[in-house]
């Protein structure tokens, strides 16, 4: 059985392994997200100290990234507000320094895969996989195809709806404001409340309002991409009372409006945790690796 890698690019910490096809894993490690130099080389260390010859690794990044293989930048983290990281070779460095094939995606895109493949996605052909924390991604997959065209989804960037008297953070985003990752991500908790979320007790004011954004894009995307299931991950979502707070908006804003029983009967098995949990990201990888995807390169 042919063993892959799988490195997951987050903007906290990178998540390298090794495993096989079934989904096991056989090694792993994570650390830090530092400077782009020091973190790329960590990883590639991981890859090169395997036994063994790997069939190919998957790299499942923050972004936005360049995912157009026609591209001079393919395999780039691009416009990230991140420091230091703009314009970082994520693919190439991995590709140049182990000489095997690599598939490069989003991170979210990779963690659908994963979910996809073993998760709590299986069977599914049209989800989301959302994640809330260091910022708001958001991919998944349309008709069984991991969801890519111009450039791939910023759902994250979406703008919704607040009400200044209610909330009057005007948002952390450093291109937006208050778009949705500006309203919701981490650091816009700790902005606007002086904390971070994990300090924030759960019956704090700002879980509501954090649901109430979130909800506010996940009934955007039930209408716009109709799909089978959401699947919701990050750090910010381990505040578990947040998936009872979001299915009761999801609820009430979409007002019995889309006749479907998944949401109407069943809305605790609609909107889900990742079934990978911490591992979603860095198995999506390896899935990315083993499925070549069509972005394979050697
Ligand atoms: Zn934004």
């Amino acid at each position: 059985m042919p063993t892959y890698g799988g490195m997951e690019c987050g903007g906290t910490k990178f998540v390298c392994a090794t495993g096989d096809d079934r989904g096991e894993l056989l090694s792993r490690t994570e650390f830090p997200t530092t400077t782009p130099s020091e973190t790329m080389q960590r990883a590639i260390a991981f890859f090169q100290a395997q036994p063994g010859t790997l069939a190919g690794i998957g790299i499942g990044s923050f972004g936005p990234v360049d995912l157009n293989p026609a591209s001079p930048k393919f395999g780039f983290i691009t416009s990230t507000p991140k420091d230091g990281w703009r314009d970082t070779d994520v693919a190439g460095a991995v590709r140049r320094a182990t000489g095997l094939p690599v598939a490069f995606d989003t991170d979210v895109n990779a963690a659908a895969l994963g979910e996809a493949r073993w998760g709590a996605a299986q069977g599914l052909d049209t989800f989301l996989y959302l994640t809330v924390g260091t910022g708001f991604g958001g991919g998944g997959m349309a008709n069984g195809q991991l969801l890519h065209g111009l450039v791939h989804p910023e759902m994250g960037h979406i703008r919704v709806p607040r009400d200044p008297r209610a909330d009057p953070f005007v948002g952390s985003c450093p291109y937006h404001g208050g778009c949705l990752e500006g309203l919701v991500s981490g650091p816009a908790i700790e902005a606007r409340w002086g904390q971070r979320g994990e300090t924030l007790p759960p019956g704090h004011p700002a879980w509501e309002l954090e649901a109430h954004y979130i909800a506010l894009g996940l009934v955007n995307w039930i209408c716009t991409l109709s799909p089978q299931r959401i699947i919701l991950g990050g750090g910010v979502m381990r505040q578990a009372d947040l998936f009872r707070r979001i299915r009761g908006e999801v609820t009430a804003l979409l007002n019995g409006y889309i006749q479907a029983p998944e949401i109407l009967e069943r809305i605790d098995a609609y909107i889900v945790p990742p079934a990978l949990g911490a591992n979603a990201g860095v198995l999506g990888a390896m899935a990315l690796a083993g499925a070549g995807c069509g972005r394979m390169e050697s």
